[in-house]
């Protein structure tokens, strides 16, 4: 179903879905050999939200028929994991340096199924707001609540639309615009308007005091490209079809989800406001974890630039 600007959802429908494939990947990665990650809590995720598209990357070995819908299915799944493992591992190495350097307070915007505050070594006192659709927070905190899990943070939910007024959200739920901050946005801006985008980033300028910093997954204009946006159509499409031999809902096409158009890039726009700005692509930073992608398969991962900004 297409987007429109009020458009709210539940974990198992529309922009939820895509939470609980990220889960799905962290599980996978979780129960590999060589795990980059270790997220006990994904599985748990998953085994809540019942069967669907979402369990994908926990099958061994995608069925034979899904051979004839895409020949590189194997290999792009394999990509993904991957992918997710060293995203997640970017991401958690991003907080537990931030809070080691006396960073206390930290937003994880659109934190879907990221149960960090469950698992990472965070220092006494540090707080983590998280901010996502209610629902989807809802469902995550039921499910760690109903198998006894404990925050290692204290968690503040914050369930609210980031394309509404957040920040007023985020200051009445505690968070303090004076202290040092650090903001992750992870697996969210193609969700969003380009508009909406550039206003999630004046928003998190004007709350973030001296000492802040923000990791960012960021895709770069070649992301958004007509060619890029077709190339993606084409596959969605095939996992619509994937999807419908699994016999799962078919209903939520993940290409759909997705907001094209021309962005700002962010690391222009976080060095123009005063961010020291560090950048890696996917394909360097999964190779200095050890992953290597498969040479024959176009695209097999997104094209993303991991962008870290402190002021
Ligand atoms: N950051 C999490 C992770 O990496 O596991 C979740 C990523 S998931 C791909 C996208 C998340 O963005 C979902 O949880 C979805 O609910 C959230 N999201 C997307 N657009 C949003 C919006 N406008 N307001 C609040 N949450 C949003």
């Amino acid at each position: 179903m297409a987007r429109t600007d009020d458009d709210t959802w539940d974990i198992n429908e529309s922009v939820g879905v895509t939470a609980l494939g990220v889960a799905g990947g962290r599980a996978a990665e979780t129960r590999s050999p060589n795990p980059l990650i270790n997220d006990p809590f994904a599985r748990l995720f998953l085994d809540a939200a019942g069967d669907g598209v979402w369990k994908i990357y926990l099958s061994d070995e995608p069925p034979a028929e899904l051979a004839e819908v895409d020949p590189d299915f194997g290999k792009r799944t394999e990509a993904m994991k991957s992918y997710i493992g060293s995203r997640t591992k970017y991401f958690d190495e991003f907080f537990v340096d931030a809070a080691a350097a006396g960073v206390g307070q930290s937003v994880i915007l659109a934190a879907g199924l990221d149960a960090r505050a469950w698992r990472l070594a965070w220092p006494q006192g540090s707080v983590v707001y998280e901010i996502d659709q209610p629902k989807v927070l809802a469902f995550k905190l039921e499910t760690l609540k109903s198998h006894g899990a404990e925050p290692i943070a204290r968690v503040v939910d914050v369930g609210v639309d980031l394309r509404q007024d957040w920040p007023k959200a985020l200051v009445e739920a505690g968070f303090d615009p004076s202290a040092p901050t650090s903001w992750s946005a992870e697996g969210l801006l193609p969700y969003l308007p380009p508009e909406a985008q550039d206003l999630l980033f004046d928003r998190i300028q004007s709350l973030s005091a001296p000492g802040s910093r923000i990791a960012v997954e960021a895709f770069t204009g070649d992301f958004f490209s007509d060619e890029s946006v077709a190339q993606r159509k084409e596959q969605m499409e095939k996992y619509r079809q994937v999807a419908q031999k699994l016999g799962s809902d078919a209903g939520t096409d993940i290409g759909e989800l997705l907001y094209d158009g021309k962005r700002t890039e962010v690391t222009d726009w976080l060095g123009a406001h005063g961010w020291k700005v560090t950048a890696i692509g996917a394909d360097e930073l999964m190779a200095g974890y050890g992953r290597t992608l498969p040479s024959d398969v176009d695209a097999p991962v997104p094209n993303s630039v991991f962008v870290e900004g402190r002021l």
